[in-house]
């Protein structure tokens, strides 16, 4: 059995909610402040480890509070940690999230996530049968260097190109599974496409992506839509009450990373995802909201 290997981002959301919004130079007080573990590469990497495949992080903290407090957090959920970096002379990433109203205003300052460089990609040592994954809140060329190693040692590599932005030929080519949802296909392709927009309409977007490489556009319920070549196999998402849709992307690609490790077929990976992602939709949070393997093993059953 292969092991995943993340490199990405570490975040802490610090999620301010109050009655309403201050405007430009106004302070108005707060109802309640919530700490939540965050940042795509963690996410994933928990998401993977929770369902029992190991799994190592790669990625960078401040020497700050946050920085102590994240690295327990993810511990605690099985995450291997030996080639995450504390860094003097910065912070951990950090959300600062206001919400009212139901509406939100993000400032993200990435800190020691943008530090996250092509020797920290080097440190473990990825073999046949491994997945290799990565997201775009650490450096682009950090994501290149990471792949080519992965790639040269027999490993399969994951990109989810997340927050949406274009990228550069030399990194998609490096790239054998890429998971993005309709935005950023959108990006990626140079079009622009909608989320209730027909599954013909994204096998096309993602042809354009797609040589070389499997296409996954994920399309929140319905599901998952592949790209194999030129076969596109639609897998249905899982009918479900959802609560709080933030993390299912996450959810999705750590899930799918982790059975592609185990050697599954992709039909049966992908529909593994979705059931692991339809399980975290109907919980709050991101990272604490990562379902077990027993919990998916149910939910297909
Ligand atoms: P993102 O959060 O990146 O936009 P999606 O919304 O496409 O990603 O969701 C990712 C995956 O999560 C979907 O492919 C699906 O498996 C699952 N999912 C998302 N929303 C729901 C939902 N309302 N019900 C069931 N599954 C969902």
């Amino acid at each position: 059995m292969g092991r995943v290997f993340v490199a990405g981002s570490i975040n802490m959301d610090v999620v301010a909610t109050a009655e309403r919004h201050p405007r430009i130079g106004e302070t108005v007080a707060g109802e309640a402040v919530l700490y939540f573990p965050g940042g795509k590469g963690a996410n994933q990497a928990v998401a993977s480890a929770k369902l029992g495949i190991p799994t190592t992080l790669i990625g960078r903290l401040g020497t700050d509070a946050f920085g102590r407090e994240l690295r327990a957090f993810l511990a605690a959920q099985g995450v291997d940690l030996a080639f995450v970096k504390d860094t003097d002379g910065t912070h951990s990433g950090t959300a600062i999230i206001t919400v009212a109203n139901a509406d939100n205003t993000i400032v993200v300052v990435p800190g020691a996530n943008g530090l996250v460089d092509a020797d920290d990609v080097a440190a473990p040592t990825l073999a046949k049968g491994d997945v290799a994954v990565s997201q775009f809140e650490i450096p682009l060329p950090t994501i290149t260097a990471f792949f080519r190693r992965a790639r040269a040692a027999g490993a399969t590599t994951i990109l989810n190109p997340a927050p949406a932005k274009a990228a550069d030929k030399g990194l998609l080519d490096l790239v054998d599974v890429l998971i993005l949802n309709e935005t950023e296909l959108g990006v990626l392709a140079g079009t622009e496409l909608r989320d209730n927009d027909a599954p013909s309409r994204f096998a096309e977007a993602a042809r354009a992506l797609g040589r070389g490489k499997i296409v996954c556009v994920t399309l929140g319920k319905r599901g998952v839509l592949a790209l194999v070549g030129d076969q596109p196999l639609l897998v249905p998402g899982h009918e479900v009450k959802a609560v709080d849709t933030t993390g299912a992307g996450d959810c999705f690609v750590g899930a799918l990373a982790s059975q592609l490790a185990t050697g599954k077929p992709l039909r049966d990976a992908l529909a593994y995802a979705n059931a692991a992602a339809s399980i975290c939709v109907q919980r709050m949070g991101a990272a604490p909201s990562m379902p077990t393997a027993e919990e998916v093993e149910n939910a297909i059953s």
